[in-house]
């Protein structure tokens, strides 16, 4: 098998795109955040980052765009950070096999949802830093700008009103949790929190610099700032690994072979321990909530470069 380093990412990423431009996308842009439907459904952006900072893009690369239940990573990092293995007493850490936003397990297994991806979850989570944090969505994205170094990160204001106009079922969920006593706070200002930290936007750039440190041992290997310890990086990539596509997290383990992490605006996070982060950006979702086309890029790349974990 070829060093690393004589991989020619980026022929291999214009091979790939390219094939991927001749598929016929059969995926629909999220409409059920009416902001989400107004993105222009052809947009296509790749970037991988190696943790010895080689970069590599393609297309849309630096365009931003809303990734949702991407941030509800940076969510648990931070909440690990700030609550430590107690967080577990209120999330599960195994797939839950439904969808993102099902309600069907929550009453079965009495408010404690199945892990920190699903919507349940990142309830949650986001209840657990509304308890640390003095200014939730000002701390939380101070968090997410210093571990990317980035200062010109931001929410979508447009973005969280328009799901908070239509978020009856993160309602519910909140609703039914509340009523097991597992979210401590007013479940106003969670939801707002929620729907503030999934309307964050970033480029697929961003994102892949971003999450490098999961690829790193929980280091950022660029500007060596370490984010979070090595048994949490590992744990939480763990995580994406088993739940980071929910119902669909098995297909994407089969096919690609990363821990990762998708969000209804198009976007996917994929990390390979040891060696790189690469962000897709395909707005067209399939019936899963995932990137249609996105899932195909990682697919054939993780192939090509024989560089999946498995
Ligand atoms: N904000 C979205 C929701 O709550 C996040 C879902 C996702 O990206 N899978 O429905």
């Amino acid at each position: 098998m070829k060093p690393d380093k004589l991989i020619d990412y980026q022929q291999i990423l214009s091979k790939i795109t390219a094939d991927c431009r001749q598929i016929d996308d059969i995926g629909n842009v999220a409409s059920y955040i009416p902001e989400l439907g107004n993105i222009d459904p052809n947009k296509f952006g790749v970037h991988l980052t190696t943790i010895d900072n080689q970069n590599f893009s393609f297309g849309d690369s630096t365009e931003k765009f809303s990734i949702q239940s991407i941030s509800k990573v940076l969510a648990l990092t931070l909440a690990l950070k700030l609550e430590g293995g107690n967080l577990w007493r209120r999330v599960g850490v195994e797939p839950s096999g439904t969808a993102f936003n099902s309600l069907v397990q929550l009453e079965y297994e009495h408010g404690i949802p199945r892990n920190p991806f699903i919507n349940a979850g990142a309830l949650v989570i986001c209840d657990i830093l509304i308890s640390h944090l003095k200014k939730p969505k000002y701390d939380f994205l101070e968090f997410t700008r210093n571990i990317s170094e980035n200062p010109n990160l931001n929410y979508c204001s447009r973005i969280a009103e328009s799901e908070k106009l239509a978020g009856f079922r993160n309602a519910a969920h909140i609703n039914l949790m509340k009523s097991y006593g597992n979210i401590n706070n007013d479940i106003n200002i969670v939801l707002d929190f929620y729907f503030n930290l999934c309307s964050l936007e970033m480029s697929c750039q961003e994102l892949a610099h971003t999450f490098l440190f999961l690829a790193s041992n929980g280091i950022n290997p660029i500007t060596n700032q370490q984010i979070i310890s090595s048994r949490r990086s590992k744990r939480i990539n763990a995580i994406m690994q088993l739940c980071g596509f929910y119902d669909e997290a098995g297909e994407f383990s089969f096919k690609v072979g990363l821990p990762g992490k998708s969000g209804v605006g198009g976007g996917i996070i994929a990390i390979h321990p040891g060696k790189y982060s690469i962000a897709v950006w395909s707005p067209k979702l399939n019936k899963k909530g995932n990137s249609y086309k996105g899932m195909k890029i990682l697919g054939s790349f993780t192939t090509k470069t024989r560089s999946s974990i498995f």
